[in-house]
């Protein structure tokens, strides 16, 4: 079993626009690209972990998301950069379409999405990162007992600001970027 990367989708590899409601909001960071690439040729897999309660609340259908995420990829195919695999809970416990409006375990902070994407890719939680803007996503990274690392892109710079009780990132660093040149000096390969 395998190392891997977990990387939050919304102000961490492209923009947070609010409920991404079209693929002309779709825009990746500068530094998105490389910074997949290099964890693609340090051989680690790039899995996508992402909260779409967008979905609950009816803003936003799975068929978008998933449409977001082929785009995504195109964009970084152009770049020759993959991103191995995505996972998205469409769900909140308050939303507004019925078939979504549940207390579910893969909401992040809970670790739902990264046990799906271990099961499927054969992949070791306990060794992997999870780079997100949120306290949330740092919260998923200790449900896993794997490492966290927050960006300061997105809202991570408010969420810095206001620290969460017992949420401790391994590193806070300025963006995508910078968190990859850090999983790569603190990956463990054994
Ligand atoms: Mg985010
Ligand atoms: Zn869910």
């Amino acid at each position: 079993m395998k190392p891997a990367v977990f990387l939050d989708r919304d102000g961490t590899i492209i923009e947070d626009v609010g409920y991404l409601e079209s693929i002309h909001q779709i825009a990746l960071y500068p530094w998105t690209i490389d910074a997949i690439r290099m964890l693609n040729r340090a051989a680690l897999p790039v899995v996508v972990i992402t909260n779409q309660s967008g979905v609950a609340r009816g803003r936003l259908t799975e068929a978008l998301v998933q449409q977001t995420h082929r785009v995504v990829d195109e964009q970084l195919a152009a770049g020759d950069a993959r991103i191995d695999a995505y996972y998205y809970c469409p769900h909140h416990p308050e939303g507004a379409v019925a078939e979504y409006a549940c207390a579910c375990d893969c909401r992040k902070p809970g670790r739902g999405l990264v046990d799906r994407a271990a099961s499927d890719l054969a992949l070791d939680p306990s060794r992997s990162f999870v780079v997100g803007d949120r306290w949330l996503d740092i919260g998923t990274a200790h449900a896993i007992g794997g490492r966290g690392v927050l960006v300061r892109t997105g809202v991570g710079a408010d969420q810095e600001r206001e620290p969460r009780e017992g949420v401790r990132p391994d590193a806070i660093v300025d963006n995508l970027a910078a968190a990859v040149s850090w999983i790569l000096m603190h990956v463990d390969r054994a």
